[in-house]
């Protein structure tokens, strides 16, 4: 048709054209170079037509004896690439290549075996994609695009969203976007995230049959596709997405897989007019069924849910209507769902149900309240029999420590009587000890010391004569005549005699004098320090004083007389025994001399 004039031009077989397309069944046509057309037909393969001649240039039909010619007769649609290569898809021989050059084609079949080849050999409608390079084609079992430069082919099915593996026809639209109708719909494949967003009749489309040879896009970008009832064209950037925010509602609740009755004791009242379901802590397998408000391809509705207080995160965007959750701790918890419409659009505000479950009785805030005071109660009690006992213990040790103390305190005061006691013994021992060695050294008579003491005396007097170099008298006297006064005068006037004369040795030596009676009526005084002449003199006083003292007994008066011999250590002995032996010669001399007199050893000087 010549758009101008309204003039159509029919090109069929007459006599000045007998190789025209009269008897082809053309089903598809595409520009060729100088003006001519390749042609698609019903059974007779491909044509090269010449509109100006109105003739067939060239024919491309299945030959089995050559492996070069077209596979099959019936090509449903063609297209050009950029190395005008010219694509057929073929209604049983797959998709068919031709190089115009060679006139040589190229087969594309599906391969079972193989997931790198086309989805069927039915290939209903193509696409050439510049862009990309790639030729898409639309099968019989779905959409397949080939990478021309790399041969690897891109299948798309039902799987992948499609509303059908029946592919009838295949239009570009905004940016990668292909527009697609099928046996059921169409769709719009977004190229850039491979998801399909599917249209059916109820969004207002003719129906949902559509068919093969008949796509097209218009130069505004306006796409057509043919349907069983009429056709469906619209603009693709007019569309617009359902805004339709769809609510969600819950469906049925499931405990153990089996659904709850409603007027049961955990659901009262329908499950859509439930707000909170109680559940015992050993429910804890339960399935909760939802649905979206959203009739507009309720099946594309999508759906997230979670469980406040046991997950975090909403789960993965399902269509599936159902939660199901297992061996949940008791808590009280909120399910949550969220619904999304067929275009994807979310409704932010989820459907709400409180789910509680309940502690078993050992878990409940009462009986670990009353659990925990009767552990308190019983530490309590452990300690306090712990005290208690410690208590006791120390009372019965104070007990026996004040009794040991008091045994010791009684045991102490015994030692203190018995060593008073014992002090005292030991002071009369002593006193007694003392009364001894006095009586020792003493004789009992006179009161002088006696003649065991005179070693004593000398021992010490010696040493310390010849230590100063000094000289010691010993005059020894004996009383004249004495048997005479005993017999005169009994034994008893004897020793009132004996007795004066102690007296008068006493009365008569120094402090540095020892006088001693030596034995009997005989006496001896040891002067130290002390020289002859004094010693000599002394003894003569001593003569005299006695002489002098008037003596009576039983009425009698009478008088004791005494010669006396005096010598010096060391002049005249050089040791304690030769000084015995001289001193008695000096006495002994006395007596020779008359008695009454005093003889110094070794001369004749004597007195009177
Ligand atoms: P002479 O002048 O030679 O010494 O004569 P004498 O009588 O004193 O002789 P002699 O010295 O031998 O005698 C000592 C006498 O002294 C003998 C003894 O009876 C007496 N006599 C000795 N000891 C005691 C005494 O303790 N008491 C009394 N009454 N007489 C004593
Ligand atoms: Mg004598
Ligand atoms: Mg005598």
């Amino acid at each position: 048709m010549n758009p101008a004039t309204d003039e159509f031009t029919i090109y069929t077989d007459t006599p000045e054209t007998p190789y025209g397309l009269g008897i082809k069944y053309p089903t598809t046509i595409e520009a060729a170079e100088e003006g001519k057309l390749w042609v698609g037909t019903l059974g007779f393969g491909m044509l090269l037509f010449d509109p100006k001649t109105g003739m067939i240039d060239k024919e491309y039909a299945p030959d089995p004896d050559n492996l070069d010619a077209m596979s099959e007769g019936t090509v449903y649609d063609l297209a050009i690439d950029s190395s005008n290569s010219v694509w057929a898809a073929t209604a049983r021989g797959g998709l068919e290549l031709l190089d115009p050059e060679t006139d040589i084609f190229t087969h594309h079949f599906n391969d079972v075996d193989d997931d790198n080849s086309i989805l069927s050999n039915t290939v209903h409608a193509l696409f050439f994609d510049e862009k990309n390079n790639i030729i898409w084609t639309g099968t019989g079992g779905g959409l397949s695009g080939l990478e021309i430069a790399t041969g690897k082919w891109l299948n798309y099915t039902k799987n992948d969203g499609l509303p059908s593996d029946t592919i009838m026809g295949i239009q570009p639209g905004e940016g990668n976007d292909l527009w697609i109708s099928t046996s059921k719909g169409i769709s719009r494949f977004e190229r850039d995230s491979e998801t399909f967003y599917n249209y059916f009749s109820q969004d207002g489309l003719q129906g949902d049959q559509f068919q093969i040879g008949t796509s097209h896009r218009g130069p505004n970008g306006e796409i057509f596709f043919g349907g069983s009832n009429g056709l469906t064209f619209f603009q693709p950037d007019e569309l617009s997405n359902n805004t339709y925010l769809p609510p969600v509602v819950f469906t049925e609740f499931s405990l153990f897989n089996q659904p709850v009755p409603i007027g049961s004791k955990v659901l009262p009242r329908p499950i859509e007019k439930s707000t909170q379901i109680t559940l015992n802590y050993h429910q804890n397998v339960f399935s909760i069924r939802f649905a979206a408000l959203s009739y507009q391809l309720s099946s594309k509705n999508q759906y997230q849910y979670k469980l406040d207080g046991f997950e975090e995160n909403w789960s993965p965007t399902q269509t599936s209507q159902e939660a199901r959750y297992t061996n949940i701790s008791p808590g009280i918890y909120t399910f949550r769902v969220r619904a999304a419409n067929n275009d994807g659009v979310w409704n932010e505000t989820p459907a709400e149900l409180i789910i509680e479950i309940l502690p078993p009785w050992w878990g409940t805030w009462w009986f670990r309240l009353i659990a925990f005071f009767v552990g308190v109660l019983l530490i309590w009690g452990i300690i306090s029999l712990r005290i208690y006992r410690i208590k006791a213990i120390n009372r019965d040790l104070e007990k026996r420590v004040n009794g040991r103390t008091k045994e010791l305190q009684d045991a102490k005061d015994d030692l203190h009587q018995v060593n008073d006691e014992l002090e005292k013994n030991l002071q009369e021992v002593n006193a007694l000890q003392q009364k001894l060695k006095e009586q020792a050294i003493h004789d009992a008579l006179t009161g002088l010391y006696n003649r065991h003491y005179l070693a004593t005396i000398l021992d010490v007097e010696i040493a310390r004569a010849e230590r100063r170099k000094d000289s010691i008298i010993f005059m020894l006297m004996d009383l004249d005549h004495f048997k005479n006064i005993n017999d005169t005068y009994g034994h008893a006037g004897g020793d009132k005699a004996l007795k004066a004369v102690g007296d008068l040795m006493r009365s008569q030596t120094r402090s540095s004098d020892f006088p001693f009676r030596y034995g009997g009526e005989e006496f001896m005084i040891i002067m130290p320090e002390t020289s002859l002449e004094d010693a000599f003199k002394r003894a003569e006083e001593f003569r005299i004083a006695l002489s002098s003292i008037k003596l009576e007994h039983e009425g009698c008066a009478f008088q004791v007389k005494t010669s006396i011999g005096v010598a010096a250590y060391p002049l005249h002995g050089k040791n304690f025994e030769e000084m015995l032996l001289v001193v008695d010669d000096a006495l002994y001399q006395a007596k020779h001399l008359g008695r009454d007199r005093v003889v110094l050893y070794g001369t004749e000087d004597s007195s009177p």
